[in-house]
């Protein structure tokens, strides 16, 4: 694939997200919330985290916020990929993205069947400018998980 045929299906990915989101509003009841705010673009994302029964699969993970689309799309990226998954599993692929979006190197081959909708949010790398938009949800993700073991 070439490389503006990625960039374009990136794009197509962002927009979709940024239209129609994934999980968006406030979850009630919620167990955690975390609230993120980027002033160079002023960009607002506050991320709801419902637990199950056993205090540890996220059974529902949603948000609420308002800004440019990689900011917008990035959480309904986030909120879809979340939801459902343990809080260990959910910290690591946290770790995850946050390391790849903000290595000093380009990660070596984005596996798009292995990422999905996240090798957009990846591509985002690509606009230093921008990556606060990115990863502006997942770290208010992490103040939504709290601290382990509470
Ligand atoms: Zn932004």
């Amino acid at each position: 694939m070439s490389d503006d045929h990625l960039s374009e299906l990136y794009q197509d990915i962002i927009l979709g997200h940024n239209r129609r989101p994934r999980n968006k509003g406030e979850l009630v009841p919620f167990h955690g919330k975390g609230e993120g705010y980027n002033p160079t673009c002023g960009d607002e994302v506050t991320v709801f985290v419902r637990r199950g029964p056993d205090g540890d699969v996220l059974e529902a993970v949603g948000f609420t916020g308002e800004g440019c689309a990689i900011s917008q799309a990035s959480a309904s990226i986030m909120t879809a990929g979340m939801t459902g998954k343990s809080d260990t599993e959910a910290r690591a692929e946290l770790r995850r993205v946050l390391g790849m979006l903000t290595a000093r190197e380009e990660p070596a081959g984005v596996d798009l069947d292995e990422w999905g909708d996240l090798a957009a949010l990846i591509g985002v790398r690509r606009f230093p400018a921008r990556i606060k938009c990115a990863t502006l949800a997942w770290h208010a993700f992490e103040e939504a998980l709290g601290v382990r073991g509470r």
